[in-house]
């Protein structure tokens, strides 16, 4: 992160700005802020592969037991096929059965999930009003501040 705010300001301004490698969706809400344009990343396909769902309440693991017997979706903020048509608890049974179909809805999810992030920001940032965005997103995270 020190990195990435010493260089991006050195970079030209007329130019996309990328990062490779990267990564947590408050790495890329960090990174935005410091002028970062393009991301690629392994993380919503592989994370999702090892059951790790990315929500707007923070990352949560879909082998825990409390999710057994949970009706709701991923993430009642998401509008994705996954979270429009199988519950948690379903979820949970198709992954701890290594059921393949786990994998491919749980990836559905997360690139989802990225997708909308980085959409949000892209509007966000257009409106003049990333900063209310930023602490919008740590703010249903329940994180008062960055990790960073
Ligand atoms: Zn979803």
């Amino acid at each position: 992160m020190e990195m990435a705010a010493h260089t991006l300001p050195l970079l030209p301004a007329d130019r996309p700005r990328y990062i490779m490698g990267v990564g947590t969706p408050e790495d890329l809400v960090e990174l935005v802020g410091l002028g970062a344009d393009m991301f690629d990343c392994v993380m919503p396909t592989r994370n999702a592969r090892n059951g790790q769902l990315f929500t707007e309440q923070g990352t949560i693991n879909i082998c825990n037991a409390r999710f057994r017997e949970d009706a709701g979706p991923v993430d009642p903020a998401c509008d994705c096929y996954t979270c429009r048509h199988y519950s948690l608890a379903y979820l949970r049974h198709l992954y701890t059965a290594r059921e393949i179909l786990a994998y491919r809805l749980n990836t559905i999810h997360n690139v989802h999930y990225y997708v909308n992030l980085v959409k949000g920001m892209r509007e966000a940032i257009l409106a003049g009003r990333f900063a209310d965005y930023k602490n919008a997103f740590y703010a249903k995270r329940g994180d008062a501040s960055p990790a960073f």
